[in-house]
């Protein structure tokens, strides 16, 4: 990656103010129910203190609305991190900025860890607050930008302080931006990726940044009835965006003028009912019956996806192939995870179903890169410029 890292920095003694995201899921007795972005941030945490630094970790947590409200509060992550660092010493400061904040910073000695509380409990945060932002970098010597998963949104602790520090990526935002970079930039071919998930209007961006850069497009899901529609299946009662006809139509031309290859599923698995119980059949995607919605590929369709990811080279996969959070419809979507498992190939996973659906299958660590921000890869994969990505220094 064209970015400095915190391995391009000396550290001793020095305070790195790292933003990290540590948004995760809690249950309502405030517990964490999954730690993985927690964990995910460790190799840049233990790195930083191993190499002397006073580590200052920064994050959001949920939705607070910009005001204190211990719900959200970031102690129950500070204590799990603590948990996972043995060795090396964490604090929690009850505040992001000021003076509970200062003196919680000059407590620190070199190689320990204190978690600022959240910094959505400020209203400026989401504005991109400048005075704001220039009270997060009066904590810290070097700005570490290490929150892939907001590096999409241009916040105060996430691209405003860059402007007050000097600032480097850290470990989980390099593999993150190198590896779907490089995969973007200069892949390894044949080079297949699979789109799927409810809507065609929300991965427009993504069909159409991929398409020139692709060997082969698979798509499927409830987003493949409505370009099924336009080539003149009668979808009966699936999800068929009307609204999006006209743009399914237009990126059915893209593909033809660039040659790409756009598959479609040729069967799907057709319910009466959207429901987790409800009668089901595989159909030809013309043979759909009045009372029928499409809720899974078929196997016809399984078959060619999985044959066209096994010979691939680089594979990037967003979005679930059905309703896969009902048995009857995961077929599919747990079909395409196998066959990137099989494939002797860069295996790339973005989107918080999709992730979801690699991790219920249990072959998460048999992919080359799982990706930890649902919204920051779609928007990656769109080919945009994350702003949290373009305030970090190039080497
Ligand atoms: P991701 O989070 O991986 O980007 P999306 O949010 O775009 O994926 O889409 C996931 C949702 O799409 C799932 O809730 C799934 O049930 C739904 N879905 C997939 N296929 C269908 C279908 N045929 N009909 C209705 N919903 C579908
Ligand atoms: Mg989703």
């Amino acid at each position: 990656m064209a970015k400095k890292t915190i391995e391009d920095v000396q550290w001793q003694g020095k305070r790195a103010l790292v933003r990290v995201d540590f948004n995760v899921p809690m249950n309502d007795a405030g517990e964490i129910t999954d730690d993985t972005r927690v964990r995910a941030a460790i190799p840049t945490i233990t790195y930083l203190s191993q190499h002397g630094a006073r580590v200052i970790l920064m994050s959001h947590l949920g939705r607070p609305k910009g005001e204190r409200n211990e719900k959200y509060s970031l102690r129950p992550v500070a204590n799990h991190l603590q948990e996972l660092l043995k060795g090396i010493h964490v604090s929690f400061a009850d505040d992001c900025i000021g003076d509970t904040a200062k003196e919680a910073v000059g407590a620190l000695k070199d190689g320990e860890v204190l978690v600022l509380e959240n910094v959505r409990f400020y209203a400026g945060e989401e504005k991109n607050d400048q005075e704001l932002a220039k009270a997060f970098a009066e904590l810290g010597d070097v700005f570490v930008g290490d929150a892939f998963g907001t590096a999409h949104r241009a916040h105060a602790s996430t691209a405003g302080v860059a402007a007050y520090l000097p600032s480097v990526a850290g470990f989980l935002m390099e593999k993150e931006v190198g590896i779907m970079g490089e995969a973007l930039a200069s892949p390894k071919r044949p080079f297949v990726a699979i789109i799927g998930g409810a809507k065609v209007s929300d991965k427009i961006n993504v069909i159409e940044n991929l398409l020139p850069k692709v060997d082969a497009l698979l798509i499927g899901g409830g987003m493949a009835n409505t370009f099924l529609a336009v080539q003149g299946n009668d979808m009966a009662k699936s999800l068929v965006e009307s609204d999006a006809l006209e743009t399914a139509k237009r990126l059915l031309a893209v593909a033809k003028e660039h040659n790409s290859r756009l598959l479609l599923p040729t069967d799907v698995i057709a319910a009466k009912a959207f429901a987790a119980d409800a009668e089901y059949t595989a159909r030809k995607v013309n043979e759909l019956k009045a009372d029928e919605m499409a809720l899974d590929i078929g196997p016809d369709s399984i078959a060619v996806f999985q044959a066209e990811i096994k010979a691939a080279k680089t594979v990037i996969w967003n979005g679930p192939m059905g309703v896969f959070e009902m048995p009857a419809f995961a077929k599919g979507t747990f079909a395409i995870a196998e066959a990137m498992v099989e494939a002797d190939a860069t295996t790339i996973v973005g989107g918080g179903d999709s992730v979801a659906a690699v991790e219920q299958a249990g072959v998460a660590d048999k992919m080359t890169h799982v990706s930890t921000g649902g919204g920051a890869s779609l928007e990656f994969l769109e080919g945009k410029t994350l702003p949290g990505v373009a305030v970090l220094e190039d080497k």
